[in-house]
């Protein structure tokens, strides 16, 4: 019951809304949570196999993570998180231990959901695996058999389907190309949902989501912002908003170096402006 209580994380109270853009990614997994509700009359009038695992891919700080989260705020559906990583830090056998008990204390509590952050941390390839060290712990990178048997651990509560029922199954990775084909295969993660970075609405939205918690200028252009961030991730902005905004404090804090004839503006609650922005 220990390692329960490592991987059932809280869910930090992420909403749909804290999402900027992304409007294809939070239709799918909306569907997925009403999904798992529907009935079996229902669900066979619309498919052959309704879809019950879902990977969400995608290139670093684009909101998978989050996305996940304000999932399992938004459906009320019991959570279950659980990284790659801290599945392969484990003792051999434990970990396909505390992947059989995630998938039954899911069941148990359903409508439910089980999140794999970093998924391809134990669904590489197979061939990738198999000739490293072995020994106590688990491969902590690419060596060892434990992978493995987490990977077919993972593999075989997915293809119970009947035992499924009520249980959403999410993974989520920036290295799409690394995983093990047999995972992607129909039955277990059949959904493929890709992650895009933030074009120029969404990362619009990604600042006006900053701007309507943190204090900011009249001065700052949100058109121009997300004009002239193409590219940069979600995760980007953020840093960039972050960035700015010590430069603000600093100046409200009268840290900031003073600028010839410029007011040292002590106390000012003016907030960060498009300058810090820019510089940022
Ligand atoms: P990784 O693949 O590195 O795990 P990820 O795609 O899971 O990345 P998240 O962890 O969801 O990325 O996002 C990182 C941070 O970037 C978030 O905590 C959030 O602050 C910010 N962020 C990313 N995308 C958005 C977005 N569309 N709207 C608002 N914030 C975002």
């Amino acid at each position: 019951p220990s390692a329960m209580h490592d991987i059932n994380l809280k869910p930090p109270p992420i909403r749909w809304t804290d999402i900027g853009g992304q409007a294809r990614v939070k239709t799918s997994l909306r569907r997925a949570v009403r999904l798992s509700t529907e009935s079996p009359a229902t669900l066979a009038r619309f498919f052959d196999r309704p879809p019950k695992g879902f990977l969400l891919y995608g290139p670093p700080g684009c909101s998978k993570t989050m996305a996940a989260q304000a999932m399992a705020t938004e459906s009320g559906l019991n959570f279950f998180a659980v990284k790659g990583a801290e599945l392969l830090n484990m003792y051999v056998g434990e970990s396909e231990r505390a992947v059989r008990r995630l998938f039954q204390r899911a069941r148990e509590v359903a409508p439910s959901m089980i999140f794999f952050d970093e998924v391809d941390a134990i669904a590489g390839q197979r061939a990738g695996f198999g000739h490293g060290s072995g020994g106590g712990k688990q491969n902590g990178g690419g060596g060892g058999t434990g992978g493995v048997n987490v990977l077919t651990t993972l593999l075989n509560e997915m293809d119970g389907f009947e035992a499924l029922q009520g249980v959403v199954v999410l993974a989520a990775t920036n290295r799409p190309q690394a995983l093990d084909p047999a995972l992607l295969r129909p039955g277990r993660f059949d959904e493929l949902i890709y992650v895009s970075p933030p074009d120029e609405a969404a990362r619009r939205a990604i600042f006006e989501g900053v701007a309507a918690k943190r204090r900011m200028h009249a001065d700052v252009d949100m058109e121009r912002l997300a004009r002239e961030t193409e590219g940069c991730s979600g995760a980007e902005i953020k840093g960039i908003c972050a960035v700015a905004g010590v430069a603000a404090y600093d100046r409200f804090a009268g840290l900031a170096e003073r600028e010839e004839g410029v007011e040292g503006g002590e106390g000012k609650p003016e907030g960060i402006k498009m300058a810090d922005l820019e510089s940022a």
